[in-house]
């Protein structure tokens, strides 16, 4: 029997399918356009990376430009910048809620206009669903009058003051990948602001045809949209996300009363009212003098248990391929990076296997 335990399984209860329906897309979009606002435009993709990418398109992003970047992330927040052909520019994390940290996403604005160019975008990032610092950075984004995009690939179901995350951004981007809070086996979607934007994102998602009864093209198209079968899957899916939502929550609080004692662990959680976190991945930092005892030891008690468990995002601005990019910051995310662990969190643990977690972490302690 495969015991092993897993980082982040989604459950895919087999209900609610209908997989042959023609309009499945356009039904999901309209799920989410429900669950996200009436007033919002939602785009249904293949992957939270191909949203992320319209979005740039969609902002003007083009060769040469800078975007503003959040370093502590998965790299599909960045890649984008590449494909474009944009310079990506990195800022670190501040302490609270490990995403952008609002202060040097100014000096790193104010820096590149005085070197007469002004980023095209920022794209900031709701980390493990953790949301950020939302209000200080959109009042910068509006003071610059910078394009916002929200990657919330992570935070489906997270809130800032009641608000659901990906509403926020002159774009929103949410990712329905495997590991995700709710899965359609690989998909996405992108939030737009109005019913002209989502037209835009749709031209350019389904190979930029032209109006015309031949196959005419005078821009660079892709092929993003998300498959009718995938979109089935979801709007079956859409029906759990309260209830995987709550799994994930009573997760991080499993793990809270693990470590409530233990000195030198501190389980990732809000810093306060205003934010509601779906804790993605519930994760924890080690402090290995307090602690005695380092998240490596915690990874490698896990790996003998047959029990996954992953260090947290390596910095952008540390990944070879972005070594040669711009970085305002000091080491906050250096330091998550090095002393954070991700614990398992998956929607279908087990009560058995969340005891299995338990008797396996306590070995250290
Ligand atoms: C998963 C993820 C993405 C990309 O989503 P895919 O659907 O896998 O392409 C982007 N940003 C972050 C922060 C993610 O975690």
């Amino acid at each position: 029997m495969d015991n092993r335990i897993f980082l982040s399984k989604s459950n895919v209860p087999l209900k609610n399918l209908n997989l042959l329906e023609d309009n499945n897309i356009l039904e999901f979009e309209k799920l989410l356009e429900k669950y996200f606002g009436e007033e919002k435009s939602v785009l249904a993709v293949n992957s939270g990376t191909s949203a992320i990418h319209l979005s740039l398109l969609l902002a003007g992003v083009s060769k040469g430009d800078d975007v503003v970047c959040q370093s502590f992330t998965f790299s599909a927040s960045a890649n984008p910048i590449i494909y474009q052909g944009a310079n990506p520019i990195f800022i670190d994390s501040e302490i609270d809620t490990w995403n952008m940290c609002p202060f040097y996403l100014e000096k790193a604005i104010k820096h590149r206009i005085k070197n007469g160019k002004k980023p095209k975008a920022i794209i900031f990032v709701h980390l493990y669903g953790m949301p950020a610092k939302i209000e200080e950075i959109s009042l910068i984004a509006k003071k610059y009058n910078i394009i916002l995009i929200e990657d919330a690939a992570e935070a489906l179901g997270s809130t800032y003051k009641g608000q659901k995350c990906g509403t926020f951004g002159d774009f929103g981007i949410i990712s329905f990948n495997n590991n995700k809070l709710l899965t359609t086996f690989g998909g996405g979607a992108l939030i737009c602001k109005d019913v002209k934007q989502k037209e835009k994102a749709f031209f350019f998602s389904t190979q930029a045809r032209d109006q015309a009864p031949h196959y005419q093209h005078s821009q660079i198209g892709y092929n993003y949209r998300m498959s009718s079968v995938l979109a089935g899957i979801g709007r079956g899916q859409m029906s759990f996300l309260n209830e995987y939502l709550s799994f994930r929550r009573s997760v991080n609080q499993f793990y809270k009363s693990i470590f409530k004692d233990i000195d030198g662990i501190y389980v990732f959680e809000e810093s306060n009212k205003i934010l509601f976190s779906n804790h993605w991945l519930s994760c924890i930092i080690v402090n290995e003098k307090e602690a005695g005892f380092a998240s490596e030891d915690i990874r490698l008690q896990l790996l003998e248990d047959n029990i996954e468990s992953r260090l947290l995002w390596k910095p952008m601005h540390l990944q070879p391929i972005f070594k040669e990019a711009l970085y305002f910051g000091g080491s906050i995310s250096e330091n998550l990076f090095k002393q954070g662990l991700c614990l398992p969190s998956g929607s279908n643990l087990t009560k058995n296997q969340l005891k299995r977690i338990s008797i396996s972490i306590k070995k250290l302690l």
